[in-house]
C-alpha cells in the first residue's frame, strides 16, 4: 500500500479538507497513475452534500481524471510507466454479464464499481476518487489519451463529454439533426461542442440571458430561454433530440412540447423524482424519454479519439486543489464557464499532520 495526499469531504455540507488516503498495493493487472488533473463534475458536489443519501464518508470526489503511468502490475499489457492515461466514472464491473460483454459495463448487471463511493470488488473497501494524487486502477479501466490531446482539458471528456456523447450516438444525431441542449453548465456546453461537431443544427435552452453569446461562441446556431413562455411556444415540435442536463427536480413538460415526431428527450441531469408528467404529451408525435449513465469503455476511449481528431475541448477554468471549496459554491450559483479543473501539482503546497 502508498499513500497520499487528497481532498475529502467528511460529512455533508462541510468543507473538504486535506487527507491522507491509502492506495492498494498493485494487484497483476494494476496500474498506477500520478494525477495530473480532475474535472470538477456537478455529481462530485451532490456527493459531498449527500444530494442522493448514499454517500459513505469520508468521500474523496473526482472522476474525470487525468494523469501518467508510474507502475504497472505483472499482468498489464497495454501501458508502461509515462503513458498519458485517463479514467473516467467507473473503475470496475463484473466482466461477465451482457451488458459488460457488449461494452456498456456502467450498466454492468452485477452493478459496476464508481471511481469513488463504490466497493472495491475484492477487498470491499470504499473506492475514493481523483481529488488525490495517485490513483491504482485495473488496466481495462484505464484509457489511453491521444497524443493530440492536451491533458489540462481532457478531464472533463470522461464524464461530462462521455454522458452526452451517449445519448447523441445512441440516438444516431448526424448531419441536419436538431438537437437542443438544456442547461448550459459543464454537461451541456460539451453537448453543444460535440452535436455541432457531428454536423446537427444545435439549440441552446437557457435560464441564464448571459450566457447567450458564450452560447454561439460555443458553436449553437439558436438560443432560447426557457423562462419566455412566447419564445418556448414558438419552438414547438421542432427538436429530434433533446439533451437535458438540468441538476435537479424539475418539470420536463415544457421541454416534452419541443420534441418534433419521434423525437426523444434524453434526461441526464436530474437522477431523481421529476414533476409529474403529461401522458398526451408523450402520445402526440411519439415522443419519448430515456436515461443514460456515463457511457462504456470502448465508447469513451471512441469520444477521445473523436475529440483529438476534431479537436473538441471543454472550455477549463483552472483551480488549485485548495480552492475546491468555493468552486462548489460557485458551481451552486451556476456560475462556472464551463468546467472547473484542478490542477493537482497544487497538492504539494499542502501540509497534513
Ligand atoms: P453544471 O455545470 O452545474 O450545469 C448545470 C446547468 O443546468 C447550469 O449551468 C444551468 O444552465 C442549468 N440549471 C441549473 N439549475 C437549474 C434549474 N433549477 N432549472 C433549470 N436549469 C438549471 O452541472 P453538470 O456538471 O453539467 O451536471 C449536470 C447534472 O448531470 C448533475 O445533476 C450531475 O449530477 C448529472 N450528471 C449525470 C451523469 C449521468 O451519467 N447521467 C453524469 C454526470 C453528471 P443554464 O444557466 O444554461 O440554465
Ligand atoms: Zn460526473
Amino acid at each position: 500500500m502508498t499513500n497520499c495526499l487528497a481532498y475529502c469531504a467528511h460529512e455533508a455540507h462541510a468543507d473538504l479538507t486535506p487527507l491522507r488516503i491509502e492506495r492498494r498495493a498493485l494487484r497483476d493487472d494494476d496500474v498506477a497513475i500520478q494525477i495530473a488533473y480532475c474535472g470538477v463534475c456537478h455529481s462530485d458536489l451532490h456527493f459531498a452534500h449527500n444530494d442522493w443519501g448514499s454517500t459513505v464518508f469520508p468521500c474523496v470526489p473526482g472522476h474525470e481524471i487525468v494523469g501518467h503511468v508510474t507502475s504497472v502490475g505483472s499482468a498489464v499489457s497495454r501501458y508502461r510507466v509515462g503513458d498519458q492515461v485517463a479514467v473516467g466514472c467507473l473503475v470496475d464491473s463484473c466482466q461477465q454479464c451482457a451488458a459488460c460483454e457488449q461494452g456498456e459495463e456502467s450498466y454492468c448487471e452485477k452493478g459496476m464499481t464508481p471511481t469513488y463511493n463504490g466497493r472495491d470488488r475484492q477487498s470491499g473497501a470504499v473506492t475514493q476518487g481523483g481529488y488525490a494524487q495517485h490513483i491504482v486502477v485495473r488496466e481495462k479501466f484505464v484509457l489511453r489519451v491521444p497524443e493530440a490531446l492536451d491533458l489540462r482539458y481532457t478531464g472533463p471528456l470522461l464524464c461530462a463529454g462521455i454522458t452526452v456523447w451517449e445519448p447523441l450516438r445512441t440516438h444516431g444525431i448526424k448531419q441536419g439533426s436538431r438537437v437542443a441542449v438544456v442547461g448550459l453548465g459543464g454537461l451541456g456546453h460539451m453537448g453543444v461542442k460535440l452535436a455541432v461537431a457531428l454536423g446537427a443544427e444545435v439549440t441552446v435552452i437557457t435560464t441564464s440571458p448571459g450566457k447567450a453569446d458564450d452560447a454561439r461562441a460555443l458553436g449553437a446556431h439558436h438560443v432560447l430561454l426557457s423562462t419566455e413562455p412566447a419564445a418556448m411556444k414558438g419552438a414547438a415540435s421542432s427538436f429530434d433530440l433533446i439533451l437535458d442536463t438540468i441538476p435537479r427536480k424539475h418539470n420536463v413538460n415544457p421541454y416534452l412540447m419541443l420534441l418534433a415526431r419521434n423525437g426523444k428527450l434524453a434526461l441526464v441531469g436530474a437522477l431523481e423524482p421529476l414533476e409529474p408528467i403529461h401522458g398526451a404529451l408523450l402520445a402526440f408525435n411519439n415522443r419519448s424519454i430515456s436515461g443514460s449513465l456515463m457511457g462504456g469503455l470502448a465508447q469513451t476511449q471512441e469520444l477521445l479519439e473523436f475529440c483529438a481528431e476534431h479537436q473538441v475541448l471543454p472550455n477549463c477554468e483552472m483551480i488549485r486543489m485548495q480552492d475546491i471549496n468555493s468552486a462548489f459554491e460557485r458551481m451552486e450559483k451556476n456560475d462556472v464557464k464551463y468546467r472547473f479543473v484542478i490542477d493537482m501539482a497544487s497538492l504539494s503546497d499542502v501540509q497534513v499532520d
